[in-house]
């Protein structure tokens, strides 16, 4: 059933000179960290996915958008201006993690807004024992990474020399199978972002030895 509710914007904060979260009124929208709106201009039938990227304790919520080349929806959003109106739909998906959460080690992998649901757990679950693997192209993408503990944090980018490692998620993925440390075959796997680098880092954990019931993947495109 369509649910859309009329929300407004807040505000536009751009975290990259292509990427910008934008915040608008909550309308007391409950969900659960790792899910996702549908979200567009005000009367249009265009919307698109977006994972929720605030806390769940926030009062408003947030969604982090980049502004895809000859895209429509995330153009429009990124015209959007304090006081707009625009559309939302949801809460959606399963990309969420159970209760039982502190009894577990994550692996979060994302590529580029793939960070957007593990910003939302790191908000939602402090005292979450998780590493990040975050692949991006440039430096200027490491999205808000100051709102991550440090330590938690790899950031993989392919682009220039000015990361914990230069390549892919994918290539520090196999780096790590074969040193004697290896792969964490007992941790949950949270793979979120684009299709090619999901399937193929599924591809490492399964060769590994990770169970699929411990791969959890979110395809934005
Ligand atoms: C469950 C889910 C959650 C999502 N969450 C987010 C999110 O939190 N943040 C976010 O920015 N996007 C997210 N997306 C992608 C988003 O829904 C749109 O596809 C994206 O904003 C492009 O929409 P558009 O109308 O501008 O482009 P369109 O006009 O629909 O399409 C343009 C083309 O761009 C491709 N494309 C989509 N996303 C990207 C991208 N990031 N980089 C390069 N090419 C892309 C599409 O495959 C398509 O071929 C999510 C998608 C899904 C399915």
């Amino acid at each position: 059933m369509q649910t859309t509710t009329a929300h407004k914007i807040d505000s536009i904060r751009w975290v990259s000179d292509a990427a910008f979260v934008l915040r608008f009124d909550r309308r007391d929208l409950p969900f659960a960290p790792g899910q996702y709106l549908s979200v567009g201009p005000s009367g249009e039938i265009n919307m698109r996915e977006y994972s929720v990227y605030s806390a769940p304790s926030e009062e408003f919520l947030e969604i982090l958008v980049k502004v895809v080349d000859g895209g429509y929806v995330s153009r429009r959003l990124a015209e959007l201006t304090p006081g707009d109106p625009i559309a939302v739909d949801g809460p959606f998906g399963y990309f969420t993690v159970d209760d039982d959460w502190r009894d577990h080690r994550y692996v979060f992998i994302a590529t580029g807004t793939g960070i957007s649901p593990f910003h939302c757990f790191a908000g939602a679950y402090p005292g979450m024992d998780y590493q990040l693997l975050h692949g991006v192209r440039t430096s200027a993408e490491r999205y808000d990474h100051e709102v991550f503990e440090r330590t938690r944090i790899v950031t993989c980018i392919t682009g220039d020399n000015s990361s914990d490692y230069h390549g892919r998620v994918t290539g520090y993925l196999r780096d790590l199978r074969d040193q004697e440390s290896g792969i964490n075959t007992a941790a949950r796997y949270y793979l979120c972002g684009n299709c090619d680098m999901i399937y193929e880092a599924f591809d490492i954990l399964q060769d590994a030895g990770v169970p699929h019931n411990q791969l959890f993947a979110e395809v934005y495109f």
